[in-house]
């Protein structure tokens, strides 16, 4: 989401007449986007600060401004008691910041840090590099609450994008050559437009351009709707992979995050999903060590990854939040506990993702070849319908193109595959 935010105000900039490099020493203007969702996330940014202002040092008219979701939090600390940055400008407020760096070329300090219910950044084209893959967000804010989430704080109400305005950027992007685009936001099932919906959106898009892969996040488990389904299971370009949310296997737990499902309803919406939509990948987060999360409440999480048998999980310690329901209820479990059941959750769903890449050896995938490997100038990646990473040998192919690999050997994070041309299939 922040990559998308980025994009616009890559926007906002250059319709100020801004151009970009990626040198620090020759930039006049350093913005940093942050993420306030856990404290690790804030606590990185000052390192990048103090480097920021090693530069500063050597240009002493630059601008150094700080964007997102830390601004509201932070202002006061980050401008005026520790000096570190000219601008602060929050996640709604990005139209402001041409005037902004102006003003702080003139030498003032500029803030502008307030939430809308409307702004959406409709009318913005994002500034993005030519490239496969696109992020287009297609709502901003969250009305969820649930008790740990700084979200709703930070960036404010829930607005959607018309449905227009999404489907022709969309357009824009497959003209351009993008043939894999996510659209994003905290809770699609909220998506509205009028009287449209996500599914309608979903089926808008997908109708621009049958070569371009369609995928979304994230759905929140208590709304996910028949009708979302059934449009995945029955839009080819749509991809088969959901990433669903859990947090805590626990409805005692579940209730005090105010995630307002029960795991008796989340695992009657897996089980809709599997029969509607077979061979779907199926993701989760998970928060370990939420205030008064027992011993019996965790392996209770455990217990189901491995019934659910996720692809993939992101599994987070719980990180108290400042103005959240639960900054007032009592962190207790150690830190050292949180980091043990991270562990054990992270080490059974590399089994489980093992596992089920196993099954994969010997299949054909069809694969859009997204980038050269990371490891190997020799190889590509790219990845299939269903999100998994395929690394293959390089000849001759081109990014933006579909191939269909066999799977040769898998670890629980990559598969590796060869391609399948005539004759050798
Ligand atoms: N809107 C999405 C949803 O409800 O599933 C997720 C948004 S959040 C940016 C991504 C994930 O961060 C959450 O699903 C949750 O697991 C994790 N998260 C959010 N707040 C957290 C906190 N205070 N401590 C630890 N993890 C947190
Ligand atoms: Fe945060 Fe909950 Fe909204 Fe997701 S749904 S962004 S976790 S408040």
């Amino acid at each position: 989401m922040n990559v998308a935010d980025s994009e616009v105000v890559g926007g906002i900039l250059a319709g100020g007449g801004y151009t970009f490099t990626s040198d620090l020493a020759e930039a006049d203007v350093i913005l940093v986007n942050t993420c306030a969702i856990r404290e690790m996330a804030e606590q990185r940014i000052y390192g990048r600060l103090g480097l920021f202002n090693r530069y500063k040092r050597l240009n002493p008219g630059m601008v150094i401004g700080v964007l997102g979701c830390m601004a509201e939090r932070l202002r006061a600390k980050l401008v005026d008691q520790e000096k570190l940055v000219d601008i602060v400008v929050g996640p709604d407020e990005y139209r402001k910041l041409p005037a902004l760096i102006d003003g702080a070329f003139e030498g003032e300090k500029g803030i502008a840090v307030r939430l809308s219910r409307v702004e959406n950044y409709d009318d913005i084209a994002p500034l993005r590099a030519d490239g496969v893959t696109a992020w287009v967000s297609v709502m901003r804010g969250c009305d969820k609450f649930c008790t740990f989430c700084v979200v709703p704080f930070t960036r404010g109400r829930e607005r959607s994008r018309a449905l227009e305005s999404v489907t022709k950027e969309v357009a824009d992007l497959a003209a351009r050559g993008y043939r894999d685009v996510t659209l994003l936001g905290q809770n699609v099932n909220s998506y509205r437009d009028g009287v449209r919906d996500f599914a309608d959106l979903m089926k808008s898009v997908a109708a621009v351009d049958r070569s371009v892969r369609v995928r979304f996040m994230t759905s929140h488990p208590q709304d996910m709707s028949d009708r979302l389904i059934e449009t995945i299971a029955t839009t080819g370009n749509i991809c088969n992979s959901i990433h669903l949310p859990v947090q805590s296997a626990s409805d005692r737990v579940l209730e005090r995050m105010n995630r307002s499902y029960s795991i008796a309803h989340y695992l009657r919406q897996v089980e809709k999903i599997r029969r509607a939509i077979p061979g779907v990948s199926l993701t989760t987060d998970i928060i370990s060590g939420f205030p008064g999360e027992t011993l019996a409440e965790h392996e209770a999480t455990v217990a189901l990854m491995k019934e659910v048998r996720y692809d993939g999980a992101f599994t987070f310690k719980y990180s108290p939040r400042e103005n959240t329901k639960a900054w007032e209820m009592e962190d207790d479990v150690p830190d050292e506990e949180k980091g043990r059941r991270v562990t054990e959750i992270t080490e059974v769903q590399r089994g489980i993702s093992l596992a089920i890449n196993e099954r994969m050896i010997g299949t054909i995938e069809r694969v859009l070849v997204e980038a050269p490997s990371k490891k190997s100038v020799e190889a590509y990646s790219g990845r299939t319908e269903t999100n998994k990473t395929v690394v293959f040998p390089r000849n001759g192919e081109h990014r933006g193109e579909y191939v269909d690999l066999r799977i040769d050997r898998v670890n629980s994070a990559t598969l590796f595959g060869t391609r399948i041309r005539e004759g050798n299939a």
